[in-house]
């Protein structure tokens, strides 16, 4: 695209937003912003950003309430540590699944490019397996030392536990086969082969980001906590169970609308991590057990 192009694109894309603040700004000062607001809102546009309040370190999407405060701090740390060690042990494993792909692009024409697949070692996934379970542990503890319990040994949660590995290990295998064929396409259309091509590759996918590495992380601790935890207060009576947004500060509509729902048992509860929280594995939602 021209430069010229580029700059018509830019101040038509400008124009029309404009246009679209005009248009909000028009049924603010017909109605008011409280009636503007719920309207935007109800269209589903409520990407306003929240506002997000400081407490005693922690950054949360609203003041918490008394028992909630009790927990909060317990639960973002553990969070905050399980994603810590899961991303740092994911990254060490996705290095080693990119050099087994590039390592097959050396022996695959580009016809062939989508035969080439990776699996997760077993000592690797060992690795994972091992942290998975230190992470719901750390779920359980959480909840036992909220009734000042020490936790027993967990009833066979195996199975468990091994999915939510499998889940990972293949999340990454297939990131891993994606980047390496895509970035392999794109330079074979380019006419590059051989040695050149695989240069060129694996200069791509060693500078990738983390990003998604990291998101992968996040999503596997904050559930596997909350797992934890499930199973760990499926032991005691609780007055109530609740859902709670707190710790995410720019929450979304989903976890906004089940922010605060009650009821006597989980099962009764929107998930948390929320399924339809707009911020996927970024979501930090939690339940929290009350008890008199
Ligand atoms: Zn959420």
């Amino acid at each position: 695209m021209s430069l010229q192009r580029k700059l018509l694109d830019l101040k038509l894309q400008a124009a029309l937003a404009v246009r679209h603040a005009q248009g909000w700004q028009r049924l603010i000062d017909l109605y008011g912003e409280d009636r503007a607001t719920a309207f935007y809102q109800h269209l589903g546009l409520n990407h306003l950003p929240a506002k997000s309040v400081e407490w005693e370190g922690l950054q949360l999407s609203r003041q918490p309430k008394d028992y909630e405060a009790l927990q909060v701090k317990a639960v973002a740390a553990a969070q905050d540590s399980a994603k810590e060690r899961l991303t740092n042990l994911l990254l060490v494993i996705r290095n080693s699944l990119t050099d087994d792909a590039l390592k097959m692009l050396t022996v695959l024409s580009p016809p062939n490019y989508h035969k080439l697949i990776v699996t997760v070692s077993d000592t690797d996934r060992e690795h994972l397996r091992d942290a998975v379970t230190v992470t719901f542990n750390d779920g359980r503890l959480l909840i036992a030392a909220q009734r000042g319990i020490k936790a027993d040994d967990a009833d066979d949660f195996d199975g468990d536990l091994d999915q939510l590995t499998s889940i990972t290990t293949s999340r990454l295998a297939n990131d891993v086969q994606a980047r390496v064929t895509g970035a392999a396409a794109r330079y074979a259309l380019l006419g590059q082969s051989g040695a050149t091509l695989v240069t060129s590759v694996t200069g791509d996918v060693r500078t990738a980001s983390t990003a998604y590495v990291d998101r992968v992380a996040t999503g596997l601790a904050n559930r596997t906590i909350s797992f934890g935890r499930s199973v760990e207060a499926a032991r005691y009576e609780w007055q109530r169970i609740e859902y709670s947004a707190l710790l995410d500060v720019n929450t979304c509509g989903p976890c906004l609308d089940a922010d605060g729902q009650e009821a006597a048992s989980e099962d009764d509860l929107t998930p948390a991590p929320n399924p339809e929280c707009e911020g996927y594995d970024n979501c930090r939602c939690f339940h929290v057990f009350v008890q008199d």
